[in-house]
Order: structure tokens, then sequence, then C-alpha cells
């Protein structure tokens, strides 16, 4: 399960900068999930509860922003939106479709007092 990898990643990196604002605690943190990225929202949500249990953000609260995936059609040359990282473009049926968006995971916003 590579959620709990990830969510190791965000808690290293709220506590880094949660200590560099002299943070007393962690109120929110919002994490952008693309839709390309195979991260389950679910499933991360889970390991991030059970890594920052007793840590400074083990009270914040988690929400996930959906970014659509996208990409550019090497054969059409239109940018496209994409389902799957391999999937098909829509507008020429070419499977030679570059990823450009939504293939990551990534903090937007960490809310700290
Ligand atoms: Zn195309």
């Amino acid at each position: 399960m590579h959620e709990m990898s990830l969510a190791e990643g965000v808690l290293q990196l709220v506590e880094e900068t949660a200590r560099r604002e002299g943070a007393g605690r962690v109120l929110r943190v919002v994490l952008e999930i693309g839709r390309l990225s195979s991260v389950e929202p679910e499933a991360l949500k889970f390991c991030f509860d059970a890594v920052t249990r007793g840590s400074i953000a083990g009270e914040a609260a988690v929400e996930f922003i959906d970014v659509p995936g996208s990409g550019g059609c090497l054969d059409c040359g239109r940018t496209v939106a994409l389902e799957a990282v391999y999937g098909p473009c829509p507008e020429c049926g070419s499977y030679r479709v570059q990823a450009s968006t939504g293939t990551e995971m990534r903090v937007r916003e960490i809310e700290i007092e």
C-alpha cells in the first residue's frame, strides 16, 4: 500500500512547516489528488490518521481536492481529458497521449496555529 509512505511524506512536510512557523498544532491539511495518480483518498486518509496519531497533526482535518487528468496527444496535437494514465485520446483514439496533469498528489495547504 503506497498510501502509507505518501502519508509519512505528508506528515514530514507538515511537521517541518509547523516547526518553521513555530506552530502549536496543525488544524487542517489540504491535499490535491490527481485522478491519474492511483492514490485512493480513503486509503490515504486512513494512513494519514494512523501516522499522525500523537503528532502535532494528530487533530488535523484532512481535505482532498480532486484534480482531473489531462494530457497532450502526440498524434493529433490536442490537449485532452484523460481518465487513465495510458488511456486513449478521446479525439483520435491514439494511445500516444502524454499525461500532464492529474498524475500526482501534493500538499496544497497547511493550516496551523
Ligand atoms: Zn489525439
